[in-house]
């Protein structure tokens, strides 16, 4: 008998925990013929709807589900680690609650880890149902983060992830706070099987990414996988340098041809404005990565636990 374990991260999401643990076992003769045994586990990120009293009322019904809650909302991220830390199984699988993640294709991913994979990803193909501003900014960060970053981010890559025990420890062993988990994901390695599918919407309730939300996480995505930024801000200094240097020895060979008229003093104060800016922009690329730093020096816990059963 083998131990699937499928970790489920819920922010107010009570009106889909049922409906998920539903679907998960509308069709259970795949598992049986497998002999796969299943436990379900709900993280709860602080959630401040019903989300709790849904999960209890299963675990009441069926002691294959289990809750995790957290003390406040700490983020999908932690919910993910705190889930891979919580499961068991020989197999785990992260799954969103939204069932935007169909576990239909779950037969399909099993099968390519029994052919050898350690581990099946699924990306979606679409973007349909998602403004076009947001898909925009969303191709264009994938282009830039594969560019400037090592690790391999993939284009619409969603969380949907089946993976053996030793990807899973692999996972638990990077312990850092900022958790960009899908370059995590890349930077873990080992083989994976890509699956692709169409984009599903949420069946109920409404998604917790807003605009300003995903920019700030592009931005943690950007200074937890590459140091890029740093370099810009050092390849500017030097351009400034040189350029300030041919400014200075032109200026030097035109004063001693035509003499020193004092003029000037706009384009000065131009000078002055953009020099500055590009200062405080590079002291503002090395205050982010300062700033990380700091948070991962501080070595708090990545999530508080309230509830665990
Ligand atoms: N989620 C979470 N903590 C958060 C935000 C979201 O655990 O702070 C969960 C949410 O309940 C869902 C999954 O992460 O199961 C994906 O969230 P959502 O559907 O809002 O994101 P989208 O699919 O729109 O990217
Ligand atoms: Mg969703």
């Amino acid at each position: 008998m083998k131990l699937l374990s499928v970790i489920v991260p819920c922010y107010n999401e009570e009106e889909n925990i049922r409906d998920f643990y539903d679907e998960l076992f509308r069709n259970t003769s795949f598992f049986e013929e497998k002999e796969i045994e299943v436990e379900v586990i709900y993280v709860d990120d602080g959630s401040t709807d019903k989300t709790v009293q849904e999960i209890r009322k299963l675990h009441g019904e069926d002691a294959r589900v289990h809750l995790l809650s957290f003390s406040r909302n700490f983020g999908k991220e932690a919910a993910i680690y705190a889930g891979l830390q919580k499961s068991r199984g020989d197999l785990v699988v992260m799954m969103d609650a939204d069932l935007q993640d169909p576990p239909s294709l779950l037969p399909e991913m099993c099968g390519y880890i029994e052919q050898g994979y350690d581990s099946v990803a699924t990306r979606r193909v679409t973007r349909k149902g998602e403004p076009p501003v947001r898909s925009f900014f969303a191709r264009m960060f994938y282009r830039l983060m594969n560019k400037i970053s090592k690790t391999e981010i993939v284009d619409g890559a969603r969380d949907y992830r089946l993976m053996t025990r030793q990807v899973v420890d692999a996972i638990l062993a990077m312990t850092e706070y900022n958790r960009f988990t899908k370059g995590i994901f890349g930077w873990v390695g080992y083989e994976t099987k890509w699956l692709e599918y169409e984009n599903i919407e949420r069946k109920k309730g409404e998604t917790k990414w807003s605009f300003w939300k995903l920019f700030v996480y592009s931005l943690e995505g950007i200074t937890a996988f590459s140091t890029v930024p740093l370099t810009i801000a050092a390849v500017l200094g030097a351009l400034f340098c040189v350029l300030a240097f041919g400014i200075i020895v032109f200026t030097i060979v035109r004063t001693l041809i035509f003499g020193d008229p004092t003029s000037g003093w706009p384009s000065l104060v131009c000078i002055i404005m953009m020099v500055s800016g590009v200062q405080l922009f590079c002291l503002g690329i090395v205050g982010q990565y300062l700033s990380k730093t700091y948070m991962e020096v501080k070595n708090r816990p990545i999530y508080l636990v309230k509830e665990d059963f």
